[in-house]
C-alpha cells in the first residue's frame, strides 16, 4: 500500500467587503486554488457572521491548516476584536474567537486594506522594501503601512482623513474626508455632473480614454487630492514606496496616478520630494483575497 502524499497546507482567505464576500483557498506561494463569492448580507450582524460562516464551510477540506480575514473593520490592537465597520453592521464583535471555537483552526484577522498592503509588500509591487504606504481607490479609500519591515497594526483609516475641514459628509459622518474627495464615489459624482444621473465612474473613465478633455480633468483633480495627502504622509512616515490598489486605482490608474505623483512630491518635504515612488499595485483585484490568506499563514505559523 502506498502511503498518501502529505500535501502542504493551504489556507481559506475571505476578502470581506461591504457589498460582496470573496473567500479562496490560498497557498503559501499567494496562489488561489479555488474561489467563491457571495452577496455581503447588509442587514443585521447575525446574516454577516453566517455569511462568513458559510463562506468557510464552501472551502473546507482535510488540507486546510487556517483561516485569514481581511474585513473592512477597525481592529482592536493585540485581540482583533471588530470595534466598527462603515459598510457592514458588524459592531464589537470579536469574528477572530468565534471562528476559531467553531472550525477550531488557526485564524488571523487583518483590515482589508492592511491584508492587501500585506500581499503587495511580500508578492507584489512591494517586494524587498521595508517601508511602503499602501492606498487601495474603491468605492472607498482603504490604506495600509509597512514600518520597518513590518506591517503596522493599527487603524490606518486613509479615507477618512481630512482634507477639507467642514467639507462634504462622508459615509463615516465626517467631513470632507479624503473617501469623499478622491474615490470611486467621488468618480461617480464627477461623472454625474458631467454626463447626466445615469454615468458612473466607469463612464467617466471611458470617456477619459476617448480623449474627453473634461473627464481627464475631472480624474486628475481626484489624482491630485490623492496626491497631496500622499505627500503629507510622505512627511509623517518617509516611505520608501506608494502602491495604489484597489478597482477604481487599476480602471483610472493612468488618469489618477500621474497628477497624484505630481501633487505628492511638491506637497513632500526634501528628500521625498525628488524620490519618492508611486506605483500601481501589481497583484490586481486579487490581493485582498490573497492577502488574507497571507494572514492565515501567519497565524498557522504563530506570527500574530
Ligand atoms: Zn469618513
Amino acid at each position: 500500500m502506498v502511503a498518501p502524499a502529505v500535501e502542504a497546507p493551504v489556507v481559506i482567505g475571505l476578502d470581506v467587503g461591504g457589498t460582496k464576500i470573496r473567500s479562496g483557498l490560498v497557498d503559501r506561494e499567494g496562489t488561489v486554488l479555488a474561489e467563491r463569492e457571495m452577496q455581503s448580507p447588509a442587514s443585521s450582524e447575525d446574516e454577516v457572521l453566517a455569511a462568513l460562516d458559510a463562506a468557510v464551510e464552501s472551502l473546507l477540506d482535510e488540507r486546510v491548516a487556517a483561516i485569514g480575514y481581511g474585513i473592512p473593520a477597525n481592529l482592536e490592537r493585540g485581540t482583533g476584536r471588530a470595534l466598527w465597520a462603515t459598510n457592514l453592521p458588524l459592531t464589537d464583535v470579536d469574528v477572530l474567537a468565534r471562528t476559531r471555537h467553531r472550525f477550531g483552526l488557526p485564524v488571523g484577522i487583518e483590515n482589508d486594506a492592511s491584508a492587501a498592503a500585506l500581499a503587495e509588500w511580500r508578492l507584489g509591487a512591494g517586494r524587498g522594501v521595508d517601508n511602503l504606504l499602501m492606498v487601495t481607490l474603491g468605492t472607498g479609500v482603504g490604506g495600509g503601512i509597512v514600518l520597518d519591515g513590518a506591517l503596522v497594526r493599527s487603524w490606518v483609516e486613509l479615507g477618512h482623513v481630512v482634507v477639507q475641514e467642514g467639507g462634504q459628509v462622508c459615509t463615516c459622518g465626517g467631513h470632507g474626508h479624503l473617501e469623499v474627495l478622491a474615490s470611486g464615489s467621488a468618480a461617480d459624482v464627477a461623472a454625474r455632473e458631467l454626463y447626466g444621473d445615469d454615468a458612473d465612474a466607469h463612464v467617466l473613465v471611458g470617456h477619459a480614454k476617448a480623449g474627453d478633455e473634461a473627464a481627464v480633468d475631472a480624474l486628475a483633480h481626484i489624482g491630485r487630492t490623492l496626491g497631496a495627502v500622499i505627500g503629507s504622509l510622505a512627511n509623517l512616515l518617509d516611505p520608501e514606496l506608494v502602491v495604489i490598489g484597489g478597482g477604481f486605482g487599476a480602471a483610472a490608474g493612468r488618469f489618477v496616478l500621474e497628477p497624484a505623483r505630481e501633487a505628492a512630491r511638491r506637497e513632500a518635504i526634501y528628500p521625498a520630494d525628488r524620490r519618492l515612488r508611486v506605483v500601481p499595485a501589481q497583484l490586481g483585484p486579487e490581493s485582498g483575497l490573497v492577502g488574507a490568506g497571507l494572514v492565515g499563514f501567519e497565524a498557522l505559523d504563530g506570527l500574530r
